[in-house]
Parts: C-alpha cells; sequence; structure tokens
C-alpha cells in the first residue's frame, strides 16, 4: 500500500521462494486461478488462504477466456495471450488483483484511498477497471483531452460509476503526471485525503505476473520432451520482463533458458543489454504507444540484483541516473548478458511483421505483439520452445493493423460495446489548483462517509 519505500527506493521481497521439480509438476492439473494461490502465497503470509483465493478468484472471473491468459500455438511460437480481460490488454492481469487486494485491506483496516493517477492512454483504463464500484476507493485518472485514441477514451470514460472520475486536461500527458506529482508532494494534502497511486512500481502487479510465467512452463513443457523454454518480451517499463526474471529465479534451474526482451525503436534497454550502458534518449511515438518509454521504472529493481543485492550502491546509482540521464554498467555486461538477450524493432518492421504473420498464419497480432514477434523469431533455437506474448488485442491498435494487413480486423464485444456508449468525463485546464479544488470536492474523506454514502 505504501508505493515507494521510505528512503525513496522500490520494495522487493527480502528472499524470494524456490519451487522444487516435484512441486512443479504437481501443479500441472491446476487451472490458472489455483495456480496464481499457490505462487502468490509464497510470499503473502499475512492474509488468510480463503480471503487470498477469494481475491485472486474474483480477479480473473471478469475474463473473458476460461483459461484466464490462453497458449496458442503458430508457426515456431507459442502466443501466450495475456489481453482477455476487460481492457482487452496485458495490464489488466494485474489491475484487477490490485484493485481487489487494496479494497481487502481497506475493509480490514476500515480505511479509505483516493487513487489519482495520469495517463497517456492504456494503464488508465486498466486502472479505472481495477477500481470501479469499489466502497473504499475512488479513482481520479487525468488523461491529455483530444490525445488519446478514441478506442482509449470511450475505454475510459464509458466508465461510469460513482467512484470513477475522469479528468481530460487541456494540455499535455506530461502536464498531467507533473500535476500528479505536485499533489502528492504535498504531504499534508496527500495526508489528508489519503491520496494513492497505482502505478507499475506497485511489487503486487509484478507479484500477479510471475504467474502466467509459470503456467506457461507447465502448459508448454507438458507437449515436449525438453524441460526448458525461452520467453519474448514486448517491453516498456520492464515491469512484465523483471516478472519473468523472478519467475526464473523461482523456478527449478534451467526451467527458463532465455529471457530475450525486445523493444520498439525507444530501445534505452535494449542497448543496455546489449552494450552495458543504460541513458536516456528522446522518446519517439512508435505504433506500439504502450512501449514509448525512455526511463524504465523497474529497472531499479534488476539493477539491485546485479549489483550483487546492495541497497546502497543501487541507491546511489539511480541518483547517478537522476542526475546524468545515463549509467555506464559495462563491468557488469557479463552478467547482464547472462541475464537477458535483446534486439528492437523499427515501425516498418512491425508493420510487416503483422502481414506477413497474418498471412503465412491467419493470426492478428496487434503491434506490440508484432514487436515481440519479429524479435522472438530472431532468437527462436530449433528444439526449444519460445513463448511471446501477445499483450494487447489487434481491435485495441486497429488504425496500425488495418494499414499492414488491408482489412478492419474483427472487433471484440467488448470494444463494439463501449464506442456508442454514454460518457463521463470532465474537461479542465492543466492547473494544479484547479484539478486539487476538484479531488477536495470528490474524494472520500473518512471510512465513516463511505458508510453514509453506501
Ligand atoms: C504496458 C504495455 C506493454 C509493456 O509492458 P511493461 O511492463 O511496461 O514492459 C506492452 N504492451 C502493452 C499493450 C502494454 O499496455
Amino acid at each position: 500500500m505504501m508505493g515507494l519505500a521510505e528512503d525513496g527506493g522500490l520494495l522487493l521481497p527480502r528472499t524470494i521462494p524456490r519451487i522444487d521439480s516435484e512441486t512443479l509438476a504437481s501443479w500441472s492439473g491446476l487451472n490458472y486461478p489455483q495456480l496464481a494461490f499457490e505462487i502468490m502465497s509464497r510470499f503473502i503470509d499475512d492474509i488468510p488462504s480463503s480471503n487470498l483465493k477469494d481475491i485472486i478468484h474474483r480477479s480473473y472471473a471478469t475474463f473473458n477466456s476460461e483459461e484466464v491468459t490462453p497458449l496458442v500455438h503458430r508457426g515456431d511460437l507459442h502466443i501466450l495471450e495475456l489481453f482477455h480481460g476487460p481492457t482487452l490488454a496485458f495490464k489488466d492481469i494485474a489491475l484487477q488483483f490490485l484493485g481487489n487486494l487494496f479494497e481487502y485491506l481497506l475493509n480490514k483496516n476500515d480505511s479509505i484511498l483516493n487513487i489519482i493517477g495520469a495517463t497517456s492512454g492504456d494503464t488508465g483504463s486498466a486502472a479505472i477497471y481495477g477500481i470501479r464500484g469499489k466502497e473504499r476507493l475512488n479513482i481520479f485518472i487525468l488523461h491529455p483531452h483530444q490525445r488519446v485514441s478514441h478506442v482509449q477514451e470511450k475505454q475510459m470514460t464509458t466508465v461510469t460509476d460513482r467512484n470513477v472520475f475522469n479528468i481530460a486536461i487541456r494540455g499535455s500527458f506530461d502536464e498531467g503526471q507533473a500535476i500528479v506529482k505536485t499533489l502528492f508532494n504535498d504531504i499534508e494534502f496527500k495526508n489528508k485525503y489519503h491520496l494513492g497511486a497505482i502505478n507499475s512500481i506497485n511489487w503486487a502487479r509484478i507479484l500477479a505476473q510471475v504467474v502466467y510465467y509459470v503456467y506457461s512452463c507447465l502448459h508448454v513443457l507438458s507437449h515436449e520432451k525438453d524441460c526448458s523454454l525461452d520467453f519474448t518480451v514486448p517491453t516498456g517499463n520492464f515491469g512484465d520482463i523483471f516478472a519473468g526474471f523472478i519467475a526464473r529465479r523461482m523456478l527449478p534451474a534451467g526451467t527458463v533458458r532465455q529471457l530475450v526482451l525486445a523493444t520498439n525503436s525507444n530501445d534505452i534497454l535494449s542497448r543496455f543489454v546489449n552494450q552495458g550502458t543504460y541513458s536516456r534518449g528522446e522518446v519517439k511515438i512508435t505504433s506500439s504507444p504502450s512501449m514509448d518509454i525512455q526511463a524504465a521504472s523497474n529497472f531499479e529493481r534488476y539493477l539491485y540484483y546485479l549489483v550483487d543485492n546492495d541497497s546502497a550502491r543501487t541507491k546511489d546509482l539511480m541518483e547517478e541516473f537522476g542526475k546524468n540521464g545515463a549509467l555506464d554498467l559495462t563491468d557488469y555486461r557479463e552478467q547482464i548478458r547472462r541475464d537477458f538477450v535483446s534486439a528492437s524493432v523499427s515501425d516498418e518492421e512491425v508493420s510487416s511483421t503483422i502481414s506477413r504473420f497474418f498471412n503465412e498464419h491467419d493470426y492478428i497480432l496487434d503491434p506490440h505483439t508484432a514487436v515481440g514477434v519479429k524479435v522472438a523469431e530472431e532468437f527462436k533455437t530449433a528444439g526449444v520452445p519460445m513463448v511471446t506474448f501477445a499483450t494487447a488485442h489487434p481491435a485495441k491498435f486497429g488504425e496500425a493493423v488495418e494499414e499492414a494487413i488491408k482489412t478492419v480486423p474483427p472487433s471484440d464485444e467488448v470494444l463494439s460495446g463501449i464506442l456508442n456508449a454514454e460518457s463521463k468525463c470532465k474537461i479542465m485546464a492543466a492547473s494544479s489548483k484547479d484539478i486539487r479544488d476538484y479531488v477536495t470536492r470528490h474524494a472520500l474523506r473518512t471510512a465513516k462517509q463511505k458508510r453514509q454514502t453506501t
């Protein structure tokens, strides 16, 4: 619940539990929520089993596939579809769980929380769907007015629950983020109004994502003789692939052989893996906007393990990066290369991959997924199964897909339903004072108030 640790760093578990081969084998018959319980309960010792099971079960009951994350086999690749949640992108897997987890903890402590965040599109809707309808939580999401796609805007603003406050600011995403920061930095305001965040640095999100790596191992390896496999992960914030790094440490040695990190032309992480230098560049706008990131917020977590679990050194390095926008980690190159391999993909390659994959395999990739597929094909080794993640439904990024395959990708009921639905959104100036006043008027104030309004 605390977000950042007291020294401003990110939180990690003290130890990472290990799963031996017998235990892993004994999980082969479990469905997704059952497996999630086995994995999460190894990290969570302060929620009774029956409650944790219930939280997990409700989080994945909202998915439109009974398997939650179905695996499909196309060409040489196993594609793990992570887009069957309510907003049709992989962030639902973590945020459905996080919403229910927050609700449980607030109930237990008879407390309330006002979530505030800024979004450039995707995370906002997944966060809203995680929090909607929850009594002890209000959520305020700022997005740049008329600067998100029509689908993204509709996904957010058609959620008309009483506890959801969409704010379209007349300004950029960066201005939105700056406003949120200003509100959080006002400690008195933050405490008085119980402000909370739901961003990508929450450890519980990583934990929820570890599950589908283990799920893939169980389902792919049960069909293959080999006992080892590779993963390719389209990455922006280093979150999804960091969950793979944790999964590899938990599983029997050798189970996860290679972790392949795929980026679009915002290639800070690819350059890091291939050259050992971590240096910020200009953010480029690509057809895979959810990966248009230059400073990956979860990078710090990997850095901690890279410098041999040394918190003080991690802190120094992050401060150096904050100052200079660059870190020289070439001394660690060998270790980095043992942990990851990587390549980046241009928008032209994304488009040609979508088109080729559609023609050869009759399967439509969204642009983020195509980044992964292109790199997965490059790193695929004979005899070792390769799993790559489909992180968004193709209809969510319909324009880029249509351009590549010259037909409109089939929509999903979820999307067609919202395009004509009623919206609720407040358009406001990009002023932290105005936003602050608005939050003050609409925030949940006390647990008692929560009871009066319900
Ligand atoms: C957020 C996102 C990603 C990148 O995930 P990270 O955890 O930031 O690496 C990839 N694809 C889609 C569709 C996303 O929304």
